[in-house]
């Protein structure tokens, strides 16, 4: 399928009656950080996503997705075109055996995609509970949560190439996914937007209750629905609701150490929160940043959130400014104090490049 370069009136029309200028992002991301898009527009099907796509491209005007706003941290205006995901839909293939495949288009609710598993009995995504945004974004970075990942259970992603319009599927195993990464957020970034997801779900239990205490927090024997039940639970015991505290989820990736590092910390540190990973060890980025003495700390209209470190708030603030010094200073003192650089997990918009001198 192509964009079809109708330089006609007709066309121009159309999409135009479509795109806003000058528009206000800060009911658009979870920061509520409060910046312009230059040009502003909603696609909720593939056809309007198509059209946008060739409006941008006949202006010359780069592209940018937005789903939830739950992962970004947007710092300045954007230039170009900023589309909101709005693409809906879900279809269901039953295999005979175990398997169910649910077909998502890449602008529905997330956590409702994993309500509707839980309602029908379809076991794999019930730990990725409450994770804010679209099922779009969550191929993005591969969200993850209580030792399950969405490349666990992914099959399949479609995406439209932003330059021709070509939409095409790509199988997950070939999409780079790793530890809160993928190639949607390194080499395909400029070049494709998500605009569908397929995942490969059970219709028998295969339960993953070894992370964050669950196994725990779980009363008698664990079924799909008190899985989810105390996913929510614990957190919202300790996450802030974005509609009542503005914030992005995590702020920090878990860093990822050598093993000698990590016995050299161990040592110094011998409660030290970490996790045998790969060759080496993940630490636990939130327990680094609370024995810092950050937790709770307020930096101007902004700060640490007091019941987990992990997670940066904004209290007041119209922009970012606050929040990007905070943040450097929780970064220097960590790694004054350990040794190990924290690295931020929301994605910065407009996307800064590094001058090199
Ligand atoms: C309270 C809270 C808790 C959270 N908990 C977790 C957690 O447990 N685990 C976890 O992994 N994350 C977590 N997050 C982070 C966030 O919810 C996820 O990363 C989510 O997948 C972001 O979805 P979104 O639609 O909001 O993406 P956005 O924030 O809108 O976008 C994020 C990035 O993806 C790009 N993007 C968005 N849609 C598309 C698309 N269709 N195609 C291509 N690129 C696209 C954007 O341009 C941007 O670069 C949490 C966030 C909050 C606020």
């Amino acid at each position: 399928m192509k964009i079809r370069f109708n330089t006609e009136d007709d066309f121009a029309q159309r999409i135009e009656g479509f795109i806003q200028e000058n528009v206000s992002l800060a009911t658009y991301n979870t920061f509520r950080f409060d910046y312009s898009a230059e040009y502003f527009a909603i696609a909720e099907t593939l056809d309007s996503l198509r059209d946008l796509l060739a409006w941008a491209k006949l202006n010359h005007k780069t592209v940018t997705m937005i789903g939830g706003g739950s992962n970004l941290l947007i710092s300045d205006h954007v230039l170009g075109l900023v589309i909101i995901n709005k693409l809906s839909g879900i279809n269901v293939r039953e295999h005979s055996g175990n398997l169910v495949n649910l077909t998502v288009a890449a602008g529905e609710n997330w956590h409702q995609v994993v309500q509707f598993a839980v309602e029908n009995g379809w076991y794999g995504i019930e730990n990725l509970a409450l994770i804010p945004g679209t099922a779009g974004a969550a191929p993005v970075q591969n969200i993850g949560a209580y030792g399950v990942e969405i490349k666990d259970v992914l099959s399949r992603v479609q995406v439209i190439n932003k330059d021709t319009g070509d939409v095409y599927w790509i199988n997950g195993r070939d999409c780079g996914f790793a530890y809160r990464d993928s190639h949607f957020k390194g080499q395909w970034k400029d070049v494709l937007l998500i605009t569908s997801i397929e995942l490969s779900l059970k219709k028998q239990a295969d339960f993953q209750l070894g992370y964050g205490g669950l196994s725990d927090r779980m009363d008698g024997i664990p079924d799909l629905q008190s899985v989810f039940n105390t996913v929510c639970r614990v957190r919202n015991e300790k996450l802030p609701d974005p509609a009542v505290l503005a914030n992005s989820g995590s702020f920090f990736k878990n860093p990822i150490i050598s093993q000698k590092q990590h016995a050299e910390l161990k040592l110094r540190f011998p409660d030290l929160v970490s996790f045998p990973f790969e060759e080496g060890f993940k630490l636990a980025a939130g327990w680094l940043i609370d024995r810092a003495g950050w937790k709770g700390a307020h930096f101007q209209g902004v700060g640490v959130y007091e019941k987990q470190a992990l997670v940066l708030v904004n209290y007041s603030e119209n922009d970012a400014s606050a929040l990007l010094e905070l943040e450097d200073k929780i970064k220097q003192s960590v790694y004054e104090k350990y040794g190990v650089s924290l690295e931020r997990e929301p994605v910065q918009l407009p996307v800064v490049t590094e001058i090199v001198e």
